[in-house]
């Protein structure tokens, strides 16, 4: 699906945090918000996911206004570093989550629910894993089933907020090759916020490069690195 965001404002306590925000992203890209921390990648990112709202704006997704339809009525598929595994649960429960709560005709069946977590530990090739509990993976593990849980729902659109902060240097870069293959695989249209500028470039299509509640350019790593829209991005890019 296509996402809009159409002229979106936020402030907090006074302070301007997203100031004009206008950013298309294509049906099945992957795009990445890059930025220093404080620049309002998060906030943008929670915005879209329903979490807060915007005081100005709108959110389009495929043409549908729904900035102000709640949370848990979007279903987006989001790997937030707050929203880790439920440690009391087996990975295959975890995975499953998404689809037990799910309510109304979409709902499905516990034999549906069974070959969708199948297919599901299929994909992040983690078959034999299904009676796991989290303590017992590994940090990159953990992640992927964290991704498997966020697709479970075939969601609308793939958030990932810093997916991989926590994890050490070698395990981050072999997973962002998975995350990108899975993301291809399922087709569906991601957002990934992060500060780490290799990250971004490695996994996006495009790269929406912020500072201060501003987008300040959007480019693939070639349009970003040989035509920089500004000393910022010049200057960000070449620190990189
Ligand atoms: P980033 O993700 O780029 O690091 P954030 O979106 O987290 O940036 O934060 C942007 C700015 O908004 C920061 O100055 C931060 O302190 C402020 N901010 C974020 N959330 C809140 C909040 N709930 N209340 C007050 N200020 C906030």
């Amino acid at each position: 699906m296509s996402l809009e965001i159409d002229r979106i404002t936020k402030t907090f306590d006074g302070a301007a945090v997203l100031r004009d925000v206008s950013l298309n992203v294509r049906d099945g890209e992957f795009l990445a918000l890059l930025g220093p921390s404080g620049s309002g990648k998060t906030t943008l990112l929670n915005l879209i996911a329903g979490l807060t709202q915007p005081d100005g704006g709108k959110l389009l997704l495929d043409g549908t206004d729904i900035t102000h339809k709640p949370a848990g009525a979007r279903r987006f598929g989001m790997v937030f570093q707050s929203y880790a595994l439920f440690r009391h649960m087996s990975v295959a429960d975890n995975i499953a989550f998404g689809l037990r709560i799910m309510r109304g005709r979409d709902r499905p069946s516990k034999a549906e629910r069974r070959t969708r977590v199948c297919e599901l530990l299929d994909l992040i090739e983690m078959p034999e894993l299904a009676d796991r509990y989290p303590a017992q993976l590994s940090g990159g593990q953990q992640q992927r089933v964290a991704m498997a849980r966020a697709l479970a729902i075939s969601p609308r659109l793939l958030l990932l907020d810093e997916p991989f902060s926590a994890l050490d240097a070698q395990v981050r870069r072999s997973l962002r090759g998975s995350v990108r293959d899975l993301q291809r695989k399922v087709g569906v249209t991601a957002l990934l916020v992060t500060h780490d500028q290799s990250e971004a470039f490695e996994i996006a299509d495009r790269v929406a490069v912020m500072n201060g509640g501003l987008i300040e350019q959007v480019g693939t790593r070639e349009e970003l690195q040989q035509n920089p829209a500004s000393d910022f991005v010049r200057q960000f890019i070449a620190a990189g």
